[in-house]
């Protein structure tokens, strides 16, 4: 067989690197999307058989949370369109708390805490525990709540979080982890890492955008922040969006296929590491010291900025991301990058390269190629 490129978005030329701004949605995941379509009918509030069996799609999706993040019995689940709204919640919808939240936080942590707390990270991009401890030592006597993401979405460093969580609740403090980027990524369970609340994404593991979960203690009292028929025990108003939480539920049954398969995503991106570095001495990977998700790297490709590096790859049918998708489109630095010690110049050099599953030998080279053809011509020659 030959090695074609993969082509997850149905052309074999295109190489898709950007994993962690969207994963391609995973057949497994279409087929139940199509079946519970089939049924026509899909409001779990509706009292008559056609809601009951919606309500069934919603029972086997939070069955399928427990089992597979390995949810504790005295933990409660809330569908939501997505880690965003999952993040709002803990942020907006738990009052009394002072928020202490890690520097490198996604938008959805950073923008919704309420004069938060920060806890700087290091040049590798882990939270500072000591901080963290000073901090907490600080408030002893509030209500605290403390939110450090599991892996961060653009240098795919992971965080401590079980110590984390530990050290928390030794102050007599919260802890919510966003772990929208490593399911699906790297083993997660939340009574191993011990914390109170966790958010996901469905569409970060090959279900469709639209779709989140919010897991939290019982003991703690949410307000909704989307009110309206009561839905989700009052938690979260809207008719459940059926369709996309079967996607979620599919997908989860298919996060041990994509955990099989962590081990060789993590080769090839260390090959790709390893022939970068061998290219240019300039060159850094961020967080390559640190224990990282398998499948991404952050790049800095000296004085060429993101956005034209993005373009050129896109020329050659290649998709990488200068850093969190949310922010395309502005050229802004890294504020990750700069809360690493980067300089502003190699905040905004850098593009982020996630493979996934369906990335292929080949891709790789085409991605190293590509990297020195773009490199050659902005740097070498001017
Ligand atoms: N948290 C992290 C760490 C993320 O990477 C993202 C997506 N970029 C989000 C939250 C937001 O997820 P969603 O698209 O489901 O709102």
């Amino acid at each position: 067989m030959t090695d074609k490129p993969s082509g997850p978005l149905g052309n074999s030329d295109h190489v898709y690197a950007d994993y962690n701004a969207t994963t391609p949605i995973s057949n497994c995941v279409k087929k139940s999307i199509l079946e519970v379509l089939s049924k026509q009918v899909l409001n779990a509030s509706s009292l008559h058989r056609k809601g009951q069996e919606a309500r069934k799609i919603l029972y086997d999706a939070r069955d399928n949370i427990r089992s597979i993040i390995g949810i504790p019995s005295n933990k409660e689940i809330v569908f939501t369109s997505g880690a965003t709204e999952a993040n709002n919640l803990v942020m907006r919808g738990i009052t009394g708390f002072q928020h202490v939240i890690s520097a490198i936080e996604h938008p959805s942590i950073l923008n919704s805490a309420r004069n938060p707390h920060i806890i700087p990270v290091n040049q590798e991009g882990i939270v500072d525990l000591l901080e963290l401890e000073k901090i907490l030592s600080k408030l002893e006597g509030s209500k605290v709540m403390v939110s450090v993401m599991m892996a961060n979405n653009e240098t795919g460093v992971v965080q401590p979080v079980k110590e984390i969580a530990e050290m928390v609740h030794k102050f007599g403090a919260i802890c919510h982890t966003d772990a929208a980027q490593s399911v699906g990524k790297i083993e997660v369970n939340m009574e191993d890492l011990g914390v109170d609340l966790l958010t996901l994404s469905a569409h970060k593991f090959g279900g469709i955008a639209g779709s989140g979960v919010l897991i939290f203690d019982k003991n703690l009292i949410i307000k909704p922040i989307i009110i309206g028929g009561g839905q989700e025990k009052g938690l979260r108003g809207g008719t459940e969006n059926i369709v996309a939480i079967a996607g979620l539920s599919a997908a989860l049954k298919n996060i041990p296929n994509l955990l099989s398969k962590a081990d060789e995503i993590k080769e090839l991106r260390d090959q790709l590491e390893c022939e970068l570095l061998n290219l240019a001495s300039e060159i850094k990977i961020f967080g390559k010291n640190s224990k990282r998700l398998p499948n991404t790297s952050f790049v800095y490709m000296p004085r060429v900025k993101s956005d034209v590096q993005l373009m050129n790859f896109d020329l050659h049918n290649i998709a990488v991301s200068n850093g969190s998708a949310c922010s395309s489109g502005k050229v802004e630095p890294s504020y990750v990058l700069l809360a690493m010690g980067a300089t502003k110049e190699q905040a905004q050099c850098s593009i982020r390269i996630s493979i996934g599953p369906q990335t292929k030998p080949l891709d790789i080279k085409k991605i190293v190629d590509c990297w020195y053809d773009i490199y050659k011509k902005n740097t070498l020659y001017m």
